[in-house]
């Protein structure tokens, strides 16, 4: 608080100071007052950085100096090449980025948390086509045209002789067309996706939902799936995760198609999955927040909400939040919803447990979506996205004011198509604005990559952050995480073990 009157009363002493002082007019001053008055308008604007309050010790600093010229090295290449990654289309890219000694520094930073992870987009492809393969009850939508209901590569499990006409088994196919695998593939993930303009990207990316939805929750593969989704993010020093799914998770298996009452083994499912990425990491914390479709009608959000507050109630441990999520152009603005969220105080009330929000809003370029305002005014915890913040400036301070995290994708947004050029990314200004981010992937599984790395690769150049920023980004994610105070002062202390650790064995790796 005491920081925030700070930095307000020197941005009112500079505006004062140029309004009135003649020093600060360019006509009449020496170059050396003028330089002056210049160093004075940069000093302003670095107290409002994000990661002001971040102080470094003598290792740290080190690292920092050898991680800005390398910056500096790597952006004056690309400079003279006319190419930067950051901005071009990501997949052309991606071989490059993983063979720079930048990458191999970043997968070890320890990134604290990814907090905006879809569960059904969360693994790796390969692992689920040849978990596919390997599953006798797997079938596939092949070799007919998409249909109202299938579409091709659709992916489900049947009893034998239960599938409907034009599913086939994934382990015979595989076995009969050498080009399927390759096909399924590309049918999942977007690595083709070279030429973006050419297609409705957010059709193609719903598309993928439906073919590997009936897949990721059947309830012999749905442990194992998340636990690999988890043992990916380990690999990449990530220890506190958070997951967007329905609570009940929609988990079916041959015998019972479908039964949301099954809240109970998706619970078993979940303890299984924490059991085994324990193995991993012993410290790992992982949380659900419950998500929903906007665009699902009021009737039907109002039952889900009253439906998640006894889940809560229930599971507490495991359920941290309630989100709606899908394409935000095209669904149910979130004022559609209000009537409902206003809700949550009465049965905040009713039920003694709180139901914090963490709500999907701002993925939109256009100007006239709003969601915005709603999202804050009805008390999100952290803003989903929040691309589209930039265009809001009062609404901009009052997230700051209230300290309201936003859950920044960069990689997403870049290739959803809401950004080309990452460093025009508007989360670049809310940092240098004061505002708190995290970074996360959202679907990594159906954009082909791995892990939170490539996003750190990509912003840490097009943002010019320095080690101060990575590491206030990556501490953000248990500072804001929805985790409970004392599970929150636990990861910290495990956090910062590990980011020393990250800091000395580095320097030690350096070259001379
Ligand atoms: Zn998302």
């Amino acid at each position: 608080m005491c920081s925030k009157r700070l930095h307000s009363g020197l941005t009112a002493f500079i505006v004062l100071c140029l309004s009135i002082n003649p020093v600060f007019s360019q006509s009449n001053s020496t170059l050396q007052e003028y330089l002056s008055t210049r160093d004075s308008l940069l000093k302003v604007d670095s107290l409002l950085y994000f990661d002001r309050g971040e102080t470094l010790n003598e290792d740290e600093l080190r690292l920092e100096s050898y991680l800005t010229s390398l910056q500096r090295e790597m952006n004056g290449h690309y400079k003279a090449e006319h190419f930067f990654p950051p901005a071009r289309n990501f997949y052309v890219s991606k071989a490059h980025i993983e063979s720079t000694p930048l990458f191999k520094i970043l997968q070890k930073m320890p990134k604290g948390g990814a907090l905006h992870l879809h569960a059904s987009a969360m693994g790796d492809v390969d692992w689920i086509i040849d978990r596919a393969i390997e599953t006798e009850e797997m079938y596939v939508f092949w070799g007919d045209d998409d249909t109202d209901t299938y579409l091709t590569g659709q992916l489900h499990a049947f009893k034998e002789g239960q599938a409907p006409k034009g599913f086939h088994q994934v382990a015979k196919i595989n076995r009969e067309d050498p080009q399927f695998r390759g096909q399924l593939r590309s049918l999942i993930t977007f690595e083709n996706a070279m030429d973006q303009d050419s297609v409705d990207i957010w059709k193609e990316f719903q598309a993928v939902f439906q073919r590997i939805g009936r897949f990721v929750y059947y309830e012999p593969i749905f442990v194992d799936y998340i636990t690999n989704g988890l043992q990916i993010l380990v690999e990449d020093n990530v220890q506190h995760v958070e997951l967007r799914l329905p609570f009940q998770g929609n988990l079916y298996n041959l015998e019972n198609e479908r039964n949301p009452d099954r809240v109970d083994d998706f619970v078993v499912s979940m303890n299984a999955i924490l059991n085994n990425a324990r193995k991993l990491d012993p410290d790992l914390t992982l949380k659900i927040i419950h998500a929903e479709l906007r665009f699902k009608d009021q009737k039907t959000i109002r039952e889900d909400i009253q439906q998640t507050f006894e889940y809560r109630k229930q599971y507490p441990e495991w359920l941290r939040g309630y989100d709606l999520v899908a394409e935000e152009d095209n669904g149910h603005p979130t004022l559609f919803h209000a009537a409902n969220f206003l809700m949550l105080d009465s049965l905040e009330q009713a039920s003694g447990v709180e139901l914090p929000l963490y709500l999907h809003d701002g993925e939109s370029n256009w100007a006239s979506v709003d969601n915005l305002y709603d999202a804050v005014l009805l008390g999100t915890k952290r803003i989903g996205h929040g691309f589209n913040l930039f265009r809001f400036p009062s609404l901009l301070e009052l997230v700051k004011h209230k300290d309201i995290c936003v859950e920044v994708n960069p990689l997403s947004n870049q290739i959803l198509g809401y950004i080309r050029d990452l460093r025009n990314h508007p989360a670049s200004t809310y940092l240098r604005r004061g505002l708190n981010c995290v970074i996360s992937s959202d679907d990594p599984l159906i954009f082909d990559y791995r892990g939170l790395t490539y996003d750190y690769w990509a912003i840490f150049l097009a943002w010019e952050l320095d080690l101060s920023g990575l590491k206030k980004l990556s501490k953000n994610n248990l500072l804001y995480g929805a985790l409970t105070e004392e599970e929150r002062q636990k990861a910290l202390v495990v956090w910062e073990n590990r980011w020393q650790s990250f800091v000395k064995n580095t320097l030690e790796q350096l070259p001379e």
